[in-house]
């Protein structure tokens, strides 16, 4: 992606509403500063500002799932419906989110909600023996799930980015190594985006292979789940497992817990060697038996990140981006009142800016002061530039922060060493 661009030539224009059926925060703004478009509820396309910062949430991500040494692959969208029903998923009984479809040829596939059946059946032709062992994949993907309901804009869609990451190891300690380089990717993760210091891995209801599964959850207003959480003890535990017993276990009482309301940023999930069993995935084991490897699965929702970035880092005129998955780091901002001087001082500030390779968003657009401020508080690049008369008697120029609105002055040298 190229790491300029001049607002005359962005396709997409600002706009004061969004749709009225929209009915979130994070979609209404996104909408209205031009990242996405809905197509209809639950399903929002990603325009060229929105798909900078998904791929730099992608980037974050990607990173840190390389670092544990992940391998990345993508899978296909359309499913085997034989595989599901082996592992008895494909009623709509058991999994309520299905899209499926008949083929002209004849025959049913399913829209891909989920790649652990899939990816299991896969590597039946790449494993056959320990030696193989450890294998840690991920992906990117766009997930279709029939959501019942999608009124948390881009936090619940019923077509979402998802990446999705599967381990198999030969045995439980294998996989518990794994698991806990998860853990450490997660928060850093999470941490890179800002919102590290509101995320909590929490003990979440386990499935039918393990007693807990361990969500990540952003505590967040407009979020769709409650945790009960002890920020000392760093202890989280979803409402809906919430039980003395529970408690017990984990070593804490109730009234050390406080009642927060959170979105799911992240899941990951132990199945022991079940799930690989009903898939028929086994190995060779030293001892020549074949055994069915312990697999592991580990989800983060990339769209819905950029939708819980909004959600929290947002104010009245529009979005903040953190600095790390802004679309540009730097919004510049002409004012140039017909002064043939300052527009060119801005032109070549701008073309600097792109032989040093700063990103940057240039407004050149020959509009009032008061609309390029106006949209540069609702798209939210956190660092502006600003190029007047008064900047250019000065010599330096004029650099705001969107969070804050304070001003300082900043050298050319200074923005081209970025
Ligand atoms: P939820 O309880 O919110 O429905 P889930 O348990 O169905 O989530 P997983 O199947 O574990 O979620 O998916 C992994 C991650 O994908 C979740 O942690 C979440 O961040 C994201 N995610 C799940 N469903 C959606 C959705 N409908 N829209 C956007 N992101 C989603
Ligand atoms: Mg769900």
């Amino acid at each position: 992606m190229s790491h300029t661009l001049r607002q005359s030539e962005l396709f997409t224009k600002t706009r004061k509403e969004a749709p009225s059926d929209e009915i979130s925060k994070n979609a209404q703004l996104l909408i209205r500063a031009g990242y996405i478009h809905k197509e209809m509820a639950g399903v929002y396309s990603w325009l060229p500002l929105g798909l900078r910062v998904h791929e730099n949430i992608k980037t974050i991500v990607r990173e840190e799932m390389n670092a544990i040494g992940g391998q990345e692959l993508i899978m296909s969208t359309l499913q085997n419906k034989e595989l599901w029903e082996r592992t008895s998923r494909w009623d709509d009984s058991v999994v309520d989110v299905w899209f499926k479809s008949t083929l002209a040829a004849g025959g049913e596939v399913g829209f891909g909600w989920s790649h652990e059946e899939p990816i299991g059946a896969m590597l039946k032709n790449h494993l056959s023996s320990y030696k193989d062992l450890p294998i840690f994949v991920y992906q990117f993907q766009n997930k279709l799930r029939n959501e019942l309901r999608a009124k948390s804009g881009i936090m619940r869609g019923r077509e979402f980015g998802m990446k999705d990451a599967y381990s198999f190891a030969l045995d439980e300690a294998q996989h518990d190594e794994i698991y806990s380089k998860n853990i450490e990717a997660y928060n850093k993760i999470y941490e890179r985006l800002g919102i590290g210091d509101d995320t909590f891995m929490t003990f979440a209801p386990g499935g039918a292979f393990t007693e807990f599964s361990h969500e990540f959850q952003t505590i967040c207003d407009a979020g769709e789940d409650y945790i009960y959480v002890n920020r000392e003890k760093n202890i989280a535990i979803n409402e809906e497992i919430l039980s003395d017993e529970t408690l017990e276990k984990l070593n804490v009482t109730k009234d050390e817990l406080e009642r927060v309301k959170t979105v799911e940023v992240g899941n990951i999930f132990n199945f022991g060697r079940q799930k690989a069993q009903d898939i028929g995935l086994t190995f060779k084991s030293e001892d020549g038996e074949n055994i069915a490897p312990w697999m592991g699965s580990y989800g983060v929702g990339t769209t819905r990140l950029a939708g819980v970035l909004v959600e929290k880092f947002s104010d009245e005129k529009g979005i903040v981006w953190p600095e790390s998955v802004t679309p540009f780091t730097y919004h510049l901002i002409v004012l140039d009142n017909g002064n043939d001087e300052v527009r060119a001082d801005a032109e070549r500030l701008f073309q600097e800016m792109e032989s040093h390779k700063v990103s940057v968003l240039y407004d050149d657009r020959n509009v009032r002061a008061g609309e390029k401020f106006a949209d540069a508080d609702l798209i939210g690049i956190p660092q502006r530039i600003i190029v007047s008369e008064k900047t250019l008697a000065s010599g330096e120029y004029e650099l705001v922060s969107r969070a804050t609105g304070t001003s300082t002055f900043i050298n050319e040298q200074e923005i081209l060493r970025n």
